[in-house]
């Protein structure tokens, strides 16, 4: 187990992630029938970022840069403005029944995200304006279960609070969810941009997790997302404004001073939250892993990260998707379990763990 000591780098001035601005946006002709896409169409021209029409969000070619890491930086600042065709939705076992589909891709930088292997040659970030229709597909798969509960995850290929500036989605989607009795949403984020949520009415409906980590982590391995300070700050408001409430600390990364940054983290989150206890709180752990393939993208796209991904240090566990995946072996995995547990039931004895994996 490691030791006490720290590895978190003396801290730096607190900086300020500002709302994404793409440099170059996509639009299908389809989605200025809609009048999101128009109002879209409005705030690119108000922000002068050059434009053009493209027949399909499923074909964009020739974006800029000479080798394919710099295409791949490109398309990550590359927005696409499009009309979401198929509308059945993808099962989203176990935290939701469904995936809803309102955005698909990111601008953050994680150096571990799985969306570099899942859109695989299409990292560019795109946004569906037909979310009338959207909507209307989610309360069919909702009546369809009555009296059960259906749950709808609108963060499983994309990070949505960080493009609601842009879009308005979530809004609609909280809004409408308020009042269905029998609906749910949730999503997860690692930026900081809620102030646009904080006044609707939710009814209670949508959980909102934020995926939060060690200041060190953050700064090491998640460029591009809301900090440390700006994601606890985050939270703070949103459980000041009555949302049901989760945190996701992923991955969870043994480094030197794990235990340090983890228990400053659970510290710090305890002191953002409002003096009664949060009502519903969940925790959701994920150790760090990585398949071959993860690693060998991650490499060339990340060709300077200190992520660790020594097989030989790992534990090989069969994955679902068809290929090993890479643990931490149990001692450390126990580690760090029962170190997290501890200091998230030291300050927050109510809350509930969904669980460790
Ligand atoms: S914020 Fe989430 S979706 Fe975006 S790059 Fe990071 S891990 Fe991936």
């Amino acid at each position: 187990m490691a030791t006490l000591t720290t590895a978190e780098p003396p801290a730096k001035p607190r900086t300020h992630t500002k709302p994404f601005v793409p440099d170059f946006v996509y639009f299908e002709p389809g989605a200025l029938e809609y009048p999101k896409g128009i109002q879209i169409m409005d705030w690119v021209k108000s922000q002068n970022i050059p434009f053009k029409m493209t027949t399909s969000h499923n074909r964009i070619t020739g974006l800029p840069g000479d080798t394919e890491l710099q295409q791949y930086k490109n398309a990550k600042r590359t927005l696409v403005v499009g009309v979401r065709k198929t509308l059945t939705f993808d099962q989203s076992k176990p935290s939701a029944e469904y995936a809803i589909p309102i955005s698909t891709g990111c601008m953050g930088h994680c150096h571990y995200c799985y969306l570099q292997t899942t859109l695989g040659a299409k990292p560019y970030i795109r946004v569906y304006v037909n979310t009338g229709d959207i909507i209307s597909a989610a309360k069919k798969y909702i009546d369809e279960r009555i009296p059960e509960i259906t749950r709808f995850e609108a963060a499983c290929t994309s990070d949505p609070v960080g493009l609601e500036h842009i879009t308005g989605s979530l809004t609609e989607l909280i809004n409408f969810m308020a009042g269905e009795e029998y609906g749910r949403l949730r999503f997860v984020t690692k930026f900081h941009h809620v102030d646009p949520l904080l006044d609707l009415k939710h009814g209670g409906h949508t959980r909102i997790r934020f995926s939060i980590n060690s200041d060190y982590v953050i700064r090491q391995f998640e460029p591009a997302t809301s900090s440390f300070e700006e994601r606890i700050e985050a939270a703070g408001k949103i459980a000041k404004a009555g949302y049901p409430l989760g945190f996701i600390i992923a991955p969870i990364i043994w480094y030197d001073g794990w235990e340090q940054g983890y228990a400053d983290l659970l510290q710090r989150l305890a002191q953002a939250m409002p003096d009664e206890p949060v009502k519903d709180l969940t925790f959701e752990m994920i150790q760090h892993r990585f398949t071959k393939t993860a690693k060998a993208t991650i490499e060339k796209r990340y060709p300077k990260t200190k992520l660790e991904m020594d097989m030989e240090k790992r534990k090989k566990k069969w994955g679902r998707y068809g290929q090993y995946k890479y643990v931490y072996p149990d001692e450390q995995q126990n580690a760090l379990r029962e170190f997290i547990t501890e200091r998230i039931f030291e300050h927050f004895p109510y809350a509930k763990i969904d669980y460790f994996t």
